[in-house]
């Protein structure tokens, strides 16, 4: 049985923006995220992150630096009960074209191989563009923050060939599984 997934986002979705953020210090974790995950990880969804990290290739910070902030964000969100399948990562420089980095789909489809996930049951939440053409690309539906750098993405939503639906806040987003299950039993 193939399962459906909620992929995310890092900076700018489950935790708060900080541009090129290097320490498990500089963390927070957004009002209600963590309650709200649960609400997606007991509908089903396999909970994978997918995040751009070229801070490494560019020298901000190193892979074990990386895995530090990682982990304490494992912690953070097990308070919630909230367990991350997977935390993908593209480490690498913009300028190399490697084939990971978002928009590129290439993360999502690996993951989705590996972990035998419906893609297109699946929801992308993110707050840039790279995130929305990522999941467009990749054949899961995107959902599009406010937060992060959503506040300037949205003025682009219209060039988009799908209607993209728009939150303030992680939190909002189960309201997406509502409607799911309506649209089941309807
Ligand atoms: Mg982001
Ligand atoms: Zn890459």
């Amino acid at each position: 049985m193939l399962k459906p997934a909620l992929f995310l986002d890092r900076d700018g979705v489950v935790i708060d923006y900080i541009p090129y953020l290097s320490k498990p210090e500089q963390i927070k974790i957004p009002d209600g995220a963590g309650e709200a995950l649960k609400q997606w990880q007991d509908a089903g969804y396999r909970l994978i992150l997918i995040t751009n990290q070229s801070g490494v290739e560019r020298g901000y910070f190193t892979l074990n630096e990386l895995e530090a902030v990682h982990r304490r964000i494992i912690n953070e969100y097990q308070k919630f009960g909230v367990d991350f399948h997977d935390i993908l990562t593209c480490p690498h420089h913009p300028s190399k074209g490697c084939q990971c980095r978002k928009p590129s789909p290439y993360l999502i489809l690996e993951a989705s191989k590996k972990y035998r996930i419906s893609i297109y049951q699946s929801f992308l939440i993110g707050d840039s563009a790279s995130d929305l053409e990522c999941a467009i690309r990749s054949g899961c539906q995107p959902v599009l923050l406010l937060t992060g750098r959503g506040k300037y993405t949205v003025q682009q939503i219209d060039n988009y060939p799908v209607k993209i639906p728009v939150y303030n806040k992680l939190s909002q987003t189960v309201e997406l599984l509502s409607k799911i299950r309506t649209e089941v039993e309807s």
